[in-house]
């Protein structure tokens, strides 16, 4: 088996500078040309992983189809790459901590001091290889969350350093992300910041073989050359990466620094010809060139943060390009909405999504949007969340059931129409308990869900504690909303639509998970196209 190569990307300056883009958009370029690569994200914080962290802390979670709850970043490499990941993807300092006591308790270093150096730093070198020793890859990247320096990184910096002496020159390699900010008053891009982080670096014993630097302004040949210099990196491993429109414009912007090519040069990857980018570049076209433009409203309380509902904003990105539409996502807070505002608030909207969520704040609102998309017959889509609260608004609304509710937000209602699965009800710990990852779900012949999908049996992830009550499922069929989706091993409800509405689906799992460039959600784009028709017939 070849040796497979191992890349790790840091990060210097201050945090948010991209090493997910940078390190999707690389692996796009050794992926499309030829290369079996995988992208793997560290994070250095204390949770097992981020699926106990608010979205305000840390953006949206992401969920791989074996059930593991992601660091967002990992939604980016599916994305980008099109091959799905997993646990093995995204580990964090918890988790790390978590198997080395384990592994304590049970008598394995018997007789030892269980320190940092090795055991912490063992455990994490075994993760990074895992990846690598499946022999699925010829390349992997390690992108390691935080910025030099932190204290928490610190075990994972010492991990690299260890493993690029133990893997040698031709297999490991680093590339430091970094900042050049550019000081208007002097009209000047600066390196000093530069220069510390590498410095930093060196310090843990760690030399950056490129430097990735973004900035907002082109970087001068001189600057190149003076960040080389000072930074002990060749003049061509120092790549710009300047602000793009788009995150997808990255992978094109990195060829033509030839980062593809400096990393093929230092780790003796053989070049198999230029990367085929064709489909990619296809869809950046398409993406770019908009013939129409549609309105969709994204109903949610975590609005405020982008990062929140990354994944469901990217899906929007890939069906209107698919469509050749430019879809304006317009977020509405959730908790602003009240009876008397609505009409004012959606008005103008091609298409309503509500999201997924967890707790009671703001679902009267998510409720309030729903009605509104049913009774002025907008293209709706709900997500997890959101089509439990498609399932009581029609309750009701419809039904008349007008207490009826989710025993997450009441648990006093006479009408549980949503309740806790019944998997759920011993479950007392709050970390990786949901029902999480991918499920089977069987579509009923001749539903809009079928037709759209086209395919009778499908697998979408998911990540909940409760579920439609089957309990209330005849009488709410025999009222027009109809279940066309379930999970026949426990008989779960996991995709309701109202047939005499021109397009109204919710879904109990999460599609944007699964959108990628190369494989845009089928449900997003019959969603825009629905929002494209709705759009024409109401001018
Ligand atoms: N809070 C709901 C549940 O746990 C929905 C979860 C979600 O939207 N991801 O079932």
């Amino acid at each position: 088996m070849p040796q497979t190569k191992y890349i790790f990307v840091t990060g210097g300056v201050t945090s948010s500078l991209g090493k997910g883009i940078i390190a999707a958009s690389l692996a796009k370029l050794l992926q499309a040309r030829g290369y079996r690569t995988t992208i793997q994200k560290l994070d250095p914080y204390i949770n097992v992983d981020p699926g106990t962290l608010n979205p305000y802390e840390h953006g949206e979670c992401y969920v791989t189809d074996d059930g593991a709850e992601t660091d967002l970043d990992l939604g980016h490499y599916e994305r980008f790459l099109n091959v799905p990941t997993s646990q093995a993807n995204n580990v964090t300092t918890g988790r790390i901590y978590q198997s080395v006591i384990e592994k304590e308790r049970k008598g394995a270093f018997l007789g030892k001091t269980v320190q940092v150096i090795p055991h912490i730093t063992n455990e994490i070198k075994h993760r990074i290889q895992l990846l690598g020793q499946s022999g699925d890859f010829d390349v992997v990247i390690t992108e390691i969350g935080g910025t030099v320096g932190d204290i928490e990184s610190l075990p994972y910096i010492e991990s690299v350093r260890q493993l690029l002496w133990e893997l040698g020159d031709d297999n490991a390699m680093v590339i430091h992300l970094t900042l050049i900010p550019y000081l208007s008053a002097a009209g000047e891009l600066k390196t000093k910041p530069t220069q510390h982080s590498v410095k930093t670096l060196m310090e843990s014993g760690i030399k950056a073989d490129v430097l990735v630097c973004r900035t907002e302004h082109e970087i001068s040949d001189e600057i190149r050359g003076k960040l080389a210099l000072f930074c002990n990196v060749r003049k061509q491993a120092v790549i710009q990466s300047i602000d793009a429109s788009t995150i997808y414009d990255v992978p094109l912007m990195m060829q033509k620094e030839g980062l593809d090519q400096v990393v093929m040069q230092k780790l003796h990857l053989e070049d198999k010809g230029a990367p085929d980018l064709t489909q990619w570049s296809a869809f950046l076209k398409k993406h770019k060139n908009p013939k129409d433009e549609v309105r969709i409203g994204l109903i949610g309380k975590y609005v405020e943060l982008q990062d929140s509902y990354k994944s469901i904003l990217e899906s929007f990105i890939h069906a209107g390009a698919q469509n050749e539409v430019k879809v304006k996502v317009i977020s509405i807070h959730s908790e602003h909405l009240t009876v008397d505002n609505v009409p004012e608030q959606l008005e103008g909207l091609h298409g309503i999504l509500v999201a997924p969520g967890f707790g009671e704040r703001g679902i009267e609102g998510k409720i309030k949007a729903v009605q509104y998309a049913r009774e002025q017959k907008i293209p709706f889509l709900g997500i997890c969340l959101g089509m439990q609260m498609a399932v009581i608004e029609y309750a009701r609304n419809v039904l008349g059931l007008t207490q009826a509710n989710s025993l997450e937000m009441d648990p006093k209602t006479p009408d549980p129409v949503i309740h806790l699965m019944e998997g759920q009800k011993k479950v007392t710990q709050k970390g990786g308990t949901m029902r999480l990852g991918a499920w089977s779900c069987d579509l009923k012949p001749g539903s809009l869900a079928h037709k759209i999908y086209g395919v009778s049996q499908i697998a979408e992830r998911h990540r909940h504690r409760f579920e439609f009550n089957n309990k209330y499922l005849a009488d709410i069929q025999s009222h027009g909303m109809i279940a066309s989706g379930t999970n026949t091993e426990n008989n779960l409800v996991e995709v309701v639509e109202v047939p005499e509405h021109p397009w109204f689906i919710g879904v109990q799992y999460h599609p944007e998970y699964k959108s990628t460039v190369a494989n845009p959600h089928p449900l997003f784009v019959a969603f825009v196209q629905a929002a494209l028709v709705h759009k024409k017939q109401s001018k």
